[in-house]
């Protein structure tokens, strides 16, 4: 049976050009070939366009703490190349960040730092708990390691391991990509802002 092609009007689009089949197709569109205009033609909502946008471009904050820090900084390496998710440009201004990888663990006496840097991000804004220790303290259950950041700030991935292996850190971004595109909001929006 025949698919019967599906046209721009079909979609909701109500031009001169869409509606009057006859008017014949313009120069620029004999130019580009009439026929495939509409095929060659994608649809979608700026929603979705902007998701696309903000998930291909992460700027992650220049911030490590701990051992797994050595992990993040190694996915800038040729060897992992991050950029090829488009999220290696680090900043070290939170103001033009992001995403905020938390490397390590989290000692008491600095939560008030990275909250602040956290508080000093733009919206959107993400954040990834990366290995152990900022998941839940790690092996550091003790009266000085904060045990989980997400007591201070809301977190969106977590990254398993001691170290996380950059691989490990890749497949984080990635997975926030797949959130970030699927419309998930951030954790701060979900759980509200962190006390
Ligand atoms: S999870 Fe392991 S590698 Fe990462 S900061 Fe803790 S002890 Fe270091």
């Amino acid at each position: 049976m025949a698919v019967r092609k599906k046209r721009l009007a079909d979609y909701g689009l109500q031009s001169e050009r869409t509606l009057m089949r006859a008017k014949g197709p313009s120069v620029f569109e004999r130019e580009l070939g009439a026929d495939e205009l509409e095929e060659r033609l994608a649809l979608t909502t700026v929603e979705k366009a902007v998701a696309w946008a903000q998930g291909y471009s992460i700027w992650p904050d220049t911030f490590g703490l701990a051992c797994c820090a050595i992990e993040m900084m190694s996915i800038v390496s040729s060897r992992y190349d991050v950029a090829r998710f488009g999220a290696e440009v680090f900043r070290s201004s939170p103001r033009q960040a992001d995403l905020l990888i938390v490397s390590g663990r989290v000692s008491h006496k600095m939560t008030a730092p990275l909250r602040q840097i956290y508080d000093q991000m733009l919206e959107p804004k993400w954040v990834i708990a990366m290995g152990a220790c900022a998941s839940s303290g790690g092996m550091f259950n003790n009266y000085a390691i904060l045990q989980g950041v997400d007591k201070i700030v809301p977190v969106d991935i977590h990254v398993p391991g001691c170290p996380p292996r950059p691989e490990a850190l890749l497949e984080g971004i990635v997975r926030l990509q797949e959130k970030i595109h699927a419309g998930v909001p951030p954790a701060y929006e979900i759980r509200g802002v962190a006390e």
